[in-house]
């Protein structure tokens, strides 16, 4: 998907990516970014520490990885230890101030920081801090930790800065901060961001998805702990902290639906299995008799599988996405009907001509992608169109780091199923239901947040934010 626009509320989404005490540190983050683009495209960045001359390095820009970094000689990057971010934020500019990791000088050296998620008290923190003289130069919420820890750190050990700064913020957080002697990792007390630890060669590397350790090469060692603070240092020592207790949290069960890559785990799961899973509950909920069973690529295309194994209906790739369209395209003057949507997918013809489809995606959240979709594969000669959701409706807007548009512009809040399928001009349209979305991610209902689609927020939303 495109950019979308937003309300006041300010969200982010990101990845993260830390290298401890590795030869190759910055150039390991380099690719546990590539490997976590799909979760933020408009900037990234990497900071390393060189402990022979104990300085800071950075280098960031706007775009994706692969053109921040194009020709890069890490060479500019020494030291043995880094931390790396990639963003997509939709709201103000896309400014490289607002680009991660955001590194300052604190009383004790130097610090970097990086962060996915995003704060709901961040309003009331920022005016604070800024009637003490504090200096912001992004409108990032990160900022605002960063000013939290640099005053704890003026009396504090590093650790007992970050202990001390973090009660005071409230929203999704993981974090990766980077002193001169340690790297720190956070997850806020719900766990609603993913913060996974590995291992390469006897380093510690830490991520926000397990793709990245992939790539690199790293094994996975376990998640980060809803609230657990973990402190590396020296060669390979490991601490952790738990001020707020231990709890199992809330951890986000739209990034099973959507966000994360289907070869990740976290939470114990295999988000590819999950959305599986999901499908072959869809097919148990709401069957249909169907010719074909045909994905919205890339995310639909495991529940796709599922729905297909459970009915029986044979898994058709009716739906073709072109992987290299970029973040601007250049339209003929006489403008083509549609454009936008065929640009990214295109109707097999040759498939869908003649066929009752059942059409599998993760979420209507305007209406206007999946109403394209559906015009298309009817112009292709679809006979019927049956549109299977591998979740419930999409009716609340994310203030935990997950790009939606503001409750009014979400299509779910508006309209009721049988109006969405009349808008869609689908023949029939159903949603996997929160019982059997829990069933899918094999969890306990109401032990994750699930607050885009039932409206319960584990931690409140910004108060400049209204839910109804
Ligand atoms: P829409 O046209 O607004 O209804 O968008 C529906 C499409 O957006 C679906 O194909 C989803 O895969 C995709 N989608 C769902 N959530 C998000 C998100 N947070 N960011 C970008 N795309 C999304």
């Amino acid at each position: 998907m495109n950019k979308r626009e937003f309300g006041d509320c300010f969200n982010e989404e990101c990845a993260l990516i830390g290298v401890w005490n590795h030869q190759e540190a910055a150039n390991l983050a380099y690719l546990g970014l590539y490997s976590q683009q799909h979760r933020g495209q408009e900037g990234a960045g990497i900071v390393s520490y060189n402990d022979d001359n104990c300085k800071l390095y950075i280098h960031k820009g706007i775009g994706l990885v692969s053109e921040v970094f194009d020709d890069f000689d890490f060479q500019r990057l020494p030291g043995r230890n880094a931390i790396g971010h990639v963003r997509y934020s939709t709201a103000g500019d896309c400014r490289l101030a607002e680009v991660q990791p955001f590194q300052a000088e604190i009383s004790n050296g130097r610090m970097a920081l990086a962060q996915n998620g995003n704060l709901i008290n961040n309003a009331e923190l920022r005016s604070g801090l800024i009637k003490e003289g504090a200096i912001f130069t992004s409108t990032s919420d990160t900022e605002s930790i960063l000013h939290l820890i640099a005053r704890k750190a003026q009396k504090n050990p590093p650790v007992k800065a970050v202990i001390e700064a973090l009660p005071s913020i409230k929203g999704a957080y993981s974090l990766l901060i980077l002193f001169n002697d340690r790297l720190i990792a956070a997850r806020d007390p719900n766990g609603l961001r993913p913060l996974v630890l590995g291992e390469i060669n006897g380093s510690y590397v830490l991520a926000s998805e397990t793709c990245a350790f992939d790539l690199i090469g790293a094994t996975f060692v376990r998640d980060i702990e809803p609230g657990e603070i973990v402190e590396i240092s020296g060669s390979k020592d490991i601490a952790s902290h738990f001020p707020f207790g231990k709890s199992k949290g809330t951890p986000c069960i739209f990034e099973y639906v959507y966000f994360s890559r289907p070869d990740s785990t976290w939470n114990g799961k295999n988000v590819y299995q999950a959305r599986k899973k999901m499908g072959h509950e869809l097919a148990k909920e709401s069957p249909i008799e169907a010719d074909i069973v045909v994905p919205v690529p890339d995310s639909g295309v495991a529940a796709a599988i599922g729905f297909s194994e459970e009915s029986g209906i044979p898994f058709e790739m009716g739906l073709i996405r072109n992987h290299y369209v970029g973040r601007t395209f250049i339209e003929p003057q006489q403008s083509i009907r549609d454009f936008g949507v065929k640009i990214k997918h295109n109707a097999n013809k040759q498939i869908l001509n003649g066929k009752r489809v059942v059409v599998v995606d993760d979420s209507i959240v305007r209406g206007t992608t999946t109403k394209k979709l559906i015009k298309m594969f009817r112009a292709a000669g679809a006979k019927e169109i049956h549109v299977r959701i591998t979740a419930p409706p999409t009716k609340g807007s994310c203030f935990y780091g997950i790009d939606t548009p503001t409750q009014e512009q979400l299509i779910a809040h508006q309209m009721s199923v049988e109006e969405i399928k009349e808008y869609i001009d689908a023949d029939s349209l159903a949603y996997l239901s929160i019982d059997g979305l829990y069933r899918a991610v094999n969890s306990e209902k109401g032990s994750m947040c699930d607050a885009c689609f039932t409206k319960n927020y584990p931690i409140g939303v910004p108060s400049s934010c209204t839910v109804e």
